[in-house]
Formats: C-alpha cells, structure tokens, sequence
C-alpha cells in the first residue's frame, strides 16, 4: 500500500498552515487527494474537484472479475473536510462521483455548492440522498459562479464525448477562475479534435489531466495516457501540468515516467505529486511565475 506524503491530522495541520501565506490572494495551493481528487486552497475558500475519499469501489467491485484493490491509502477523511465550499464532480462513474465521500461532506456543510454535469444530475442527488434541485447542473460551455469561484463547463471526452437523450454531454471537465488564476480539471478525457485551442483560450495556469491510458484488456474507458496528456498540456499553453488517475487502483493504473519523459521533451514544465501532498503557485517547480 502506498502511505500518502500526509495524511489525516497531518494533512489538515498542512491544509490549516497554508492559508496564511494566501494573505495577499495572489497564491493558490492544491493537494492530490489520489485519482482524480484534488483539494484547492485560494483566499482562504477552498474547492474539492472529484474527491474519492472512500473504499465504495473496492467493497462495491469485491469477488468480481474486475476487483478494485486500493493502492493508496485514503488521504483523509471525507467529513473532515467539510470547511469546503464547492465540489466539483466531472461525470457519474463512482471514482468522480462517491455518494460515501459527498453525503458526509454535504453534511457537515448545509451551504455546499455542489457542481455535476446536468446530464447526471438525478444520478448524483440519488447517490447523494438530496434533492436534484439541490444541486448545481452544468453544460459544455455554460458558466456559474459559486462559492467565490467561477466554473466553466468543457466537454470531456470519455471515450467519446457522449450525449444523453437530451444532447448534454455526460463527461465535463471544468475551468475554475479565481483571482488572476485560472485551472483546468479535465475529470476523465481522451483528446479530440478542438479540445487543446479551446483550453488555451483560457490560458490555463494549471491542467490537471489523468495518465491512465486505455486498453481493451482494462475492460472500463480509458482517458489520456501520460505522452499524450504532456502534449496536450503543451498545445494549451498550460504553464503547468499536473497529472491524475493513477495509483489508485491496482487494474487501471500507470507509472507517471512516460509522462515525465515527454514534457520534459517537450519542455513542458510538469508537477508530479504524490498522494497528500501540497503544490503551490507562484513558487513551486514548473511555474511560470517564479
Ligand atoms: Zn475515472
């Protein structure tokens, strides 16, 4: 099992110790919470991108032909983080949208904003146990602002990028905007064709993308792999890349190697975390602003 660089008390001592170095608003922290889930620290407001802070897929998956054995030890737990404000959730697999990590943060916080693709909104208030109206839906190219952030809506494409009935795409990924910062979240993409011109309309600071590649033999649709997440990096002009969707479980995971090897080819500069641990801007390694 791999043991996150910090967890627990350890995690929120760090997440707490942060904040006063935001006091100018002009710098951001992130954490890696393991597989898609990130915790984002501006101004004192705090963001949780695809948080999986449960064991739902491996008691879910137990006995299958496809269990789901836990690499990572969970970085904390998911009631303790309830001083959050918004989560993001990019699509409905149970990786990016755990009703065992949302209820208990939707409980601990009545204000919650919660962010979901429109296309699954009555999928999360059900796993949620809330009220679909509860919920904030979004769509490719729509916008809102919530919880002192501003949310953009990019489809993703997971294989595809695919549509319900209604013509809202399933899969998203998000731009958040904050201060002079901009992130892009992808949740779980391949690429396809526009998606890079259209994130570098954004100048994307920072994009974090998932590493896991795709194959037949994983049997569940796959996402960027790490040479193709460097050069999509790259053609976005993101200052930054950050990459996810690995090491979590033990069937679909990848080293980060070939994705470091290829932004550094491409002189792409690259954070690579490990599970709990913190990267800031400006300051920290690949940013633009040092
Ligand atoms: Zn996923």
């Amino acid at each position: 099992m791999i043991l996150p660089v910090l967890r627990d008390a350890g995690f929120l001592a760090d997440v707490a110790t942060a904040a006063p170095l935001t006091a100018s608003g002009e710098r951001f922290c992130l954490w890696w919470l393991g597989q898609s889930g990130f915790l984002l620290q501006w101004a004192g407001r705090h963001a949780l991108l695809d948080p999986y802070l449960s064991d739902s897929l491996t008691a879910k998956y137990a006995g299958s032909g496809r269990p789901h054995v836990r690499m990572t030890e969970r970085v904390v737990a998911p009631e303790a983080l309830a001083f959050a404000g918004l989560v993001t959730v990019s699509h409905g697999h149970t990786d990016h949208l755990d009703g065992e990590t949302l209820r208990p943060l939707l409980a601990g916080n009545p204000h919650l904003r919660v962010v979901v693709p429109e296309a699954v909104r009555d999928l999360a208030a059900a796993r949620l146990g809330c009220d679909a109206g509860r919920l904030d839906g979004l769509d490719d190219g729509a916008d809102l602002e919530a919880a002192g952030f501003r949310i953009t809506a990019i489809a993703s494409a997971h294989e595809t990028v695919e549509r319900d009935e209604r013509g809202r795409c399933r899969f998203l990924g998000y731009v958040l905007r904050f201060g002079r910062w901009t992130l892009y979240h992808a949740g779980d993409t391949v690429p396809y064709p526009g998606l890079a011109e259209r994130l570098r309309s954004f100048r994307p600071d920072v994009a974090i993308l998932p590493i896991n590649g795709r194959g037949p033999e994983r049997g569940v649709p796959g996402n960027l792999d790490g040479p193709e997440a460097a050069g999509l990096a790259r053609a976005a002009r993101a200052a930054v890349v950050i990459p996810c969707h690995y090491e979590m479980f033990a069937f679909n995971t990848v080293s980060p190697e070939a994705f470091r090897a290829e932004a550094e080819r491409l002189g792409q500069p690259a954070a690579v975390l490990r599970a709990g641990q913190r990267w800031c801007a400006p300051g920290e390694v690949g940013s633009r602003w040092a």
